[in-house]
């Protein structure tokens, strides 16, 4: 009997595997994801969905579904360093409401606070709502092994113990920091396995604000004699709070009275709150070093575990996910080159690892503060030690909160499957987010005469953007994307600002939303240039002749 062949089983269904799943589908591909909790969050971790990930939130119709989520859009988002809520306030970073803030220029979209309780359970209707997608929860992977043409994933009812096989073309894991699939691909991790022991509790007070006179604030980083020691941050912006004890490299277990005593130091006073849970967890600084095995790949915590000071993780995970959507969809549809799959870890490995470091960074920044002996002293060299350290942190952190370059200026430097056209990269500065249509850049946002974003022009397939150009004179390339099955489509950009900001007459952008390719006149190759950007040009010697002969 012929046994059915998933085109791609999804492992995990945290926010990555979930964001897979649901562009596969919106690519009208099918896919399983095997999920092996029911996917209710014990604890919620992450809880700012970055600017990017609010792009493409925007591309598979979720804003509104974000926007209307409990989080109070008019919470005050301030970062404050103090000695405790009801002590000394030395220093803050004031930021509106969420929903109070207007976007950037650089985008028709804003950063968003929305948890994961509140987030997954959106990405998770994206992805049931899909047509071609089936979501098993309760369902865990046991094991796999992969042939020459599939993949055999045992797989185990969380709630039966009944055990069956499931054929499948792609595994993708995406079952996070411990990843059974990472291990079975036997894709190493680098770096830096422990930077903290640090223990996270979430707390419910619904009057805690009346507790203290520093108002309203996202974050509160406490500083004691001996450093920065605990943050508490309003998860829910109304009566529940994560309390972190940052900790050190010292594995060290609390008691429920030693959290408890913890709370009440950081708060400065006595007061009645109750426990919901206590998750102990390790910080850690790791990127595996290739992200693809054969048939099988990983996404998400399971390719880059990093410190959440920054908000990155889940949002470097929803990148990897759209990078590989399309290129897996492109594969088995037939129009993507042997060196399509490939490329993803290519592209996505390097911002693992940039990203992973600037996370630890800002770790490391917020524990710059030296011990201060006389920080709580009622005199005048106690106000001046609180002066200084104020300032110095302030300042130091502003790193952390300022981070458009980091969400929005990673390119795919090098990549095989884009063109260069020589010109010379924007400093990849994590604070500035320099807008460009360089090949391997994010194509940057404008909005258009009609009120459209460009970034609205792309998504399912290629497209081909005219600026001062139209249909006719672009024929060469659409015409040999159609010839190797490329879905394409070509838009005329009349509005000047737009083109000046694109740069040339032609600018190929891919599914993703990334530069191909661009030039001012149509190649000399035009098969090349398609070969070159769906990944089946023999070799990068192809791609620097696809790419030096448009300037002939
Ligand atoms: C305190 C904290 C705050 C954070 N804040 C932010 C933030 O603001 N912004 C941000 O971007 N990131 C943040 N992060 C990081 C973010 O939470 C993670 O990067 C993100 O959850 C990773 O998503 P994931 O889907 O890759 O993995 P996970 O969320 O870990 O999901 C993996 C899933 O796989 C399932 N699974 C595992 N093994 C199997 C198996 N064998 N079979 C079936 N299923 C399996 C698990 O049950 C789980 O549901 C934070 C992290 C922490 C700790």
């Amino acid at each position: 009997m012929q046994r059915n062949i998933e085109p791609v089983l999804v492992v995990g269904g945290g926010p990555v595997g979930l964001a897979l799943a649901g562009d596969l589908g919106w690519r009208g591909m099918a896919c399983l994801l095997i999920e092996q909790s029911d996917g209710s969050i014990y604890q919620p971790r992450m809880d700012l969905v970055g600017i990017r990930t609010m792009e493409f939130c925007r591309r598979w119709g979720l804003v509104g579904a974000v926007e209307a989520s409990p989080y109070p859009r008019d919470y005050a988002q301030d970062n404050i360093y103090l000695t405790s809520m009801t002590g000394h306030e030395l220093g803050r970073e004031r930021f509106p409401g969420i929903g109070l803030a207007p976007p950037p220029t650089e985008s028709p979209q804003r950063r968003e606070r929305c948890p994961q309780n509140m987030f997954d359970p959106i990405l998770r209707a994206f992805a049931q709502a899909q047509p071609t997608v089936r979501l098993r929860y309760r369902t865990r992977l046991v094991s796999f092994t992969q042939s020459a043409d599939h993949v055999t994933a045992t797989v185990e009812n969380a709630d039966t113990g009944e055990r069956e096989e499931i054929l499948a073309h792609t595994i993708v894991g995406c079952d996070g920091a411990r990843s059974l699939v990472r291990e079975t691909l036997g894709l190493a991790m680098r770096g830096n396995p422990v930077l903290t022991y640090t223990t996270n509790v979430i707390f419910r007070c619904p009057h805690l604000l009346s507790l203290h006179d520093k108002g309203k604030a996202y974050r509160h980083i406490f500083i004691g004699p001996e450093g920065t020691w605990s943050t508490i941050v309003a998860i829910n912006g109304r009566d529940e709070w994560r309390f972190s004890i940052i900790g050190g490299a010292e594995q060290r277990e609390y008691s429920k009275p030693e959290i408890e005593a913890a709370i009440r130091r950081a708060v400065g006073r006595d007061f009645d709150f109750e426990i919901l849970s206590v998750l102990p967890w390790v910080r850690r600084e790791l990127v595996a070093e290739r992200y693809r095995n054969g048939r099988g790949f990983i996404a998400g915590d399971a390719a880059h575990v990093m410190s959440p000071t920054g908000g990155f993780g889940m949002n470097t995970g929803i990148g990897d996910a759209v990078d590989l959507s399309w290129k897996l969809t492109a594969t088995l549809q037939g129009w993507g080159g042997d060196a399509l799959l490939d490329s993803y870890s290519t592209e996505r490995q390097p911002i693992g690892v940039r990203n992973v470091t600037e996370a630890a960074g800002n770790l490391r920044r917020m524990l710059s503060v030296d011990p201060h002996p006389d920080l709580l002293d009622d005199t005048p060299q106690g106000a001046a030690t609180r002066d200084k350290v104020g300032r110095e942190i302030s300042e130091t952190m502003r790193r952390e909160w300022f981070t458009l370059g980091v969400h929005l200026g990673y390119r795919y430097e090098g990549s095989p499957i884009c063109l260069s056209d020589g010109c010379a990269a924007p400093a990849d500065n994590p604070r500035m987010y320099v807008p460009t249509a360089r090949p391997g850049h994010r194509a940057p946002h404008a909005f258009l005469a009609d009120g459209r974003s460009t970034l609205d022009l792309f998504g399912r397939g290629f497209t081909l953007l005219g600026f001062g150009a139209d249909v006719a004179e672009a024929a060469p390339l659409l015409e040999a994307a159609k010839e190797r099955k490329v879905p394409i489509g070509f838009t005329a950009i009349a509005e000047p600002l737009v083109a000046a900001l694109y740069e040339r007459r032609f600018v190929l952008v891919r599914p993703d939303g990334h530069v191909a390719w661009r030039g001012d006149r149509m190649p000399a190759e035009p098969l090349g240039v398609i070969d070159v950007v769906r990944g089946a040009a023999g070799s990068q010697a192809m791609a620097a002749g696809a790419n030096a002969r448009q300037f002939d």
